[in-house]
């Protein structure tokens, strides 16, 4: 077991090379990103990797959470407060509406949904696409049509493509989920209507780049043109809904992020 204190763990989460919240508004794709030395979150799960080498998984989230767990604990004695107190506050406020429901029945989140079926049932039916392409450049090979250099160019950006459409379908639901059920609570602080306007903004990057990325499956496989249109046009209108349902989303600046 590690002898960290929580003292040391206070420590650990306050290294001032940290950009506050970056976290908060990522993509989460931490094998591509570039801050992964600047994020907290990464450090944590890092931090949790390095103590299940010496202990069990179960033995070093247990510590961590202790840790975490006296940390508050700490915090609230030092503001003179009871875990009791604290306790009771959470469970005063009973919501009017029920932002969870409001936000499962909105337009953007049912429609990021239908997205994600979208694209289940494209690679489901169109399973095996990809290894025509291969027999396709091949054959294109052998007669001279295109080089080497040429087909492995267009095979690493039909990879990347999949890649990228398969990392954001679901973040595209996620966030977009998040961000309008905040948008449905009460009395929201300046700082949480960053914070569902950063999710949206993630939301609509998320978009930009499955475009693209569809844009080039479009290219590359044009007797799949209208699937891909039907797919594309979804996403498209997807993304105009949310930048009228959030239209101060773009503007936001997330931290660390963007300039
Ligand atoms: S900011 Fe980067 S390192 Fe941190 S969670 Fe997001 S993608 Fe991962």
């Amino acid at each position: 077991m590690s002898s960290q204190t929580p003292k040391d763990f206070l420590k650990f989460l306050k290294n001032p090379d940290f950009i506050d919240g970056i976290y908060n508004y990522c993509d989460s794709w931490c094998d591509r990103c570039a801050f992964t030395d600047k994020c907290m979150n990464f450090a944590m799960r890092k931090y949790k990797e390095d103590q299940s080498r010496q202990t069990s998984t179960e033995d070093s989230l247990t510590e961590v959470f202790q840790q975490t767990t006296d940390l508050i604990k700490q915090l609230i004695e030092e503001k003179g407060m009871s875990w009791e107190e604290v306790v009771s506050q959470a469970d005063t406020a009973t919501p009017i509406i029920d932002p969870h429901k409001e936000a499962n029945k909105h337009r953007n989140v049912k429609a990021a949904k239908e997205y994600t079926y979208l694209y289940g049932s494209f690679l489901k039916k169109e399973q095996g696409f990809m290894k025509g392409k291969g027999v396709e450049f091949q054959n294109d090979l052998n007669k001279g049509l295109i080089s080497v250099e040429e087909a492995e160019k267009a095979l690493l950006r039909i990879e990347d493509a999949f890649e990228v459409i398969n990392w954001y379908q679901s973040l595209i639901y996620i966030k977009i989920r998040n961000a309008c059920q905040l948008f449905f609570e009460e009395d929201l602080s300046d700082f949480m209507i960053d914070y569902y306007n950063g999710k949206a903004k993630l939301t609509l990057i998320s978009i930009d780049r499955s475009l693209a990325a569809w844009l080039v499956l479009q290219v590359h496989f044009p007797e799949k043109a209208n699937k891909i249109s039907e797919i594309l046009l979804h996403l498209e209108k997807l993304r105009r809904q949310i930048e009228k349902d959030f239209p101060n989303a773009r503007k936001f600046v997330r931290p660390g992020l963007d300039r």
